[in-house]
């Protein structure tokens, strides 16, 4: 997808490859006092571009704090005046995105469990064409690049040129280090599939700790997001909403004074030898892990053949544990991770099994 329009003005965006752009402020605005006082700080620091607060709460179970709604939007407007802060905030609905034009809302953003459902996406696309507003979609909970480019689709589809994806991580059934799994590997292929868009990423929904905040933005900047969305609380503690997610926003100064900007590009001479010579090395490696598959796979045909011929199943269960067992043991003295092999050998085996499939349907 060409021709995007970055998120903010062109004359600004320059700035960001140099310091990411941010967008800070709480998960929900409360009252008006906490949105404004929070704003007031976060704007001293000069190190934000984007005020947020949530208004409309799309929250998991019922009973719990759903936001102020409505009444919120003076109170971001407010902001505006008092900050010059440009300000965002979330809509769910065609009318939420009426409510929040209205008011002059400068970006919104779609949330992760309205991004999984394409008629919701549509109505706020439908809704917002003709208006000038930004529009952010965050990943759908469900780890579907489709889904998400979709989603991105039908709001540029809609006229809207200031556009831009957040990256904030994945339900998971089993419990990780994270609250929601990043897959960091999905945004990196839709930056490679979407070059144009500016990519942010939201830390704080991925951890779901402000003790990790730091290490995962780090994180974004070396993998070249052009931004992060950082929830920031002047009480995190007594925050309605995510409060062990949340920071102050003098915490919140400090995380981005700490960052490290790498530049994804050099000129240095010497620094392109070194690297173009371990690249090189690094494909020679590629070539004879193809080769080796593919050794692998043959192998794994003639067996196909013996057990047809013999009346034997594809799977052997015990056989098939004992590998998984063994390479995991292996990999661990070589320093790799267990997911990992465990993910490397399941995708080996799956395909020798379809090889084999096909050899047995012949
Ligand atoms: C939020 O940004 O406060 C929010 C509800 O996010 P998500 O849709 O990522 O859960
Ligand atoms: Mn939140």
């Amino acid at each position: 997808m060409k021709n995007l329009a970055p998120i903010l003005p062109i004359e600004n965006w320059e700035n960001y490859k140099q310091r990411p752009l941010v967008i800070a402020g709480p998960c929900s605005a409360e009252t008006e006092k906490q949105v404004l006082q929070t704003a007031i700080e976060i704007a001293e620091s000069k190190k934000v571009d984007i005020f947020r607060a949530g208004l409309w709460k799309p929250r998991t179970r019922p009973g719990t704090f759903e936001g102020v709604g409505s009444v919120g939007l003076p109170w971001l407007k407010r902001v505006k005046e008092e900050t010059g802060l440009p300000v965002a905030t979330e809509v769910a609905n065609a009318k939420h995105a009426y409510e929040a034009l209205k008011y002059g809302i400068d970006y919104i953003w779609i949330g992760a469990r309205t991004a999984v459902n394409p008629f919701a996406v549509q109505e706020i696309a439908d809704s917002l064409e003709g208006s000038n507003v930004g529009v952010m979609i965050k990943n759908p909970i469900n780890p579907d690049l489709d889904l998400w480019m979709g989603g991105i689709e039908r709001i540029r589809k809609a006229g809207i040129s200031k556009i831009a994806a957040i990256h904030r991580g994945f339900s998971n059934y089993e419990k990780t280090q994270y609250r929601n799994i990043p897959h960091w590997q999905l945004a990196v292929e839709l930056k490679q599939l979407m070059p144009d868009l500016p990519v942010i990423c939201d830390p704080s929904h991925i951890t779901g700790d402000s003790s990790l905040l730091y290490e995962v933005s780090q994180k974004a900047m070396d993998l070249n997001y052009e931004g992060l969305m950082i929830e920031t609380h002047i009480d995190p503690e007594h925050a309605l909403s995510d409060a062990a997610q949340q920071v102050t926003p003098n915490e919140l100064k400090e995380i981005l004074s700490r960052l490290i900007m790498r530049s994804p590009v050099s000129s240095d001479k010497g620094f392109l030898d070194v690297l173009g010579e371990l690249r090189s090395q690094i494909d020679l490696f590629d070539d004879q892990l193809l080769n080796i598959l593919e050794q692998r796979m043959n192998v794994a045909k003639t067996i196909a053949k013996y057990k047809k011929e013999n009346n034997i199943t594809i799977l052997q269960t015990k056989r098939w544990t004992e590998i998984i067992k063994k390479s995991i043991a292996k990999g661990e003295q070589k320093g790799l991770s267990s997911e990992f092999i465990d993910t490397l050998f399941k995708a080996i085996h799956q395909e020798s099994i379809n090889h084999q499939t096909k050899i047995m349907n012949e």
